[in-house]
């Protein structure tokens, strides 16, 4: 990695999702010096679901991490510079900002893109992660075409649940629902349609204790526990899906003057990409709890780009 120490920087873009990347063609396109972190994982959450056929432009669809791959030399041959290090502090105090990784380097930036991502909640259960993507999803809309006339189980109680339930009915031929308690926690409306949906089995008061499968098929069982005797069952399956929430990647902010929300979710302004902080924007998951889309996300990180770029000239006619 070249030696960053001491380096400015117009813009740093923090996370290479579909939000990281877009903005970095952007900026780099609008000639802005730009510097990137992959992070924990790199290209985001797009790179562990398999293809993804909503992203347009793309008429048979296109594999995860195959279009993370695309807009990654894309955002290359614009001069992006992507280092594999993760950001560990961020010194908002005084601008530009200081910036330190895990070596130790630090260096400074005029502007911040805040394109981290969130993670899905997962149950830390055996097989969840073995199947990941080959029949284990948290995204029933990039997946759910994957099992039509199949049986697929939902783990959760929210309305993300309830949506990707109802949703998953119009391929799958029955989706169960397992949820830990016998009451849920989704908005009326969003029970409602799930509750009168005759494709939706219900697991009341039922945990999900293992996946099984075999590497060539993927998932085909699920072990079930019945919370209230404690009873266990194998469950015959073929896809997976987890709704059990997801949890901002802020945890290097918590402490900061950055302003996030009770879940951890950066505070952006209305129809903006600004958060609290002058100069410091935050782009697709990481302030996106309702769409959640790699569209939507690629569409933030272009609105983080632009009004980065804004920022930048702003401060260069005060400097005149
Ligand atoms: P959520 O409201 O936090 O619900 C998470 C669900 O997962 C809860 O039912 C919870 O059970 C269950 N759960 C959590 N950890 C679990 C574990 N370890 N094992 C088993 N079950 C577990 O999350 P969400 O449904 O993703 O919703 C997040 C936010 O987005 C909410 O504000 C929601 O209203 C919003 N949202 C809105 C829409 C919409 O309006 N169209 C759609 C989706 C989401 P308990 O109930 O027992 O705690």
């Amino acid at each position: 990695m070249p030696n960053l120490e001491h380096e400015l920087y117009d813009v740093t873009i923090m996370g290479t999702g579909p939000a990281g990347l877009t903005a970095s063609i952007y900026t780099c396109r609008a000639n802005l010096k730009t510097v990137m972190f992959e992070g924990d994982l790199p290209g985001g959450q797009l790179t562990q679901t398999s293809e993804v056929e909503n992203f347009p432009g793309f008429e048979t669809g296109i594999e995860g991490f195959l279009l993370i791959d695309e807009m990654r030399k894309q955002a290359i041959r614009f001069g992006a510079e992507i280092h594999f290090s993760m950001i560990e502090h961020v010194d908002f105090s005084e601008a530009p900002y200081k910036v330190t990784l895990s070596d130790g380097t630090s260096y400074y930036t005029k502007t911040l893109i805040i394109s981290s991502g969130a993670s899905p909640r997962k149950l830390h259960i055996p097989g969840e992660q073995e199947f990941w993507g080959k029949g284990v999803s948290s995204c029933a809309t990039c997946d759910a075409a994957f099992y039509r006339d199949q049986h697929v189980i939902v783990v959760g109680g929210g309305d993300s649940a309830m949506e990707e339930a109802t949703f998953l009915t119009r391929f799958a031929s029955k989706v169960t629902l397992v949820h830990r308690r016998d009451e849920l926690r989704a908005s009326k409306i969003m029970q409602q349609r799930a509750l009168s949906n005759p494709k939706i089995e219900w697991k009341w008061s039922h945990s999900v204790a293992e996946v099984k499968g075999t590497e060539k098929d993927g998932v085909q069982k699920v072990t079930l526990v019945n919370l209230k005797d404690d009873s266990t069952y194998d469950y015959d399956v073929d896809g997976f899906f987890l709704a059990i929430g997801h949890i901002p990647n802020t945890s290097i902010f918590k402490d900061s003057s950055l302003k996030l929300d009770d879940e951890g979710y950066i505070v952006t302004a209305p129809d903006s990409t600004k958060t609290n902080i002058p100069g410091v924007f935050a782009v697709g998951d990481v302030q996106d709890k309702v769409f959640r889309q790699a569209i939507t996300a690629a569409g933030t990180g272009c609105m983080g780009a632009l009004e980065a770029e804004h920022f930048i000239a702003a401060l260069e006619d005060a400097a005149e």
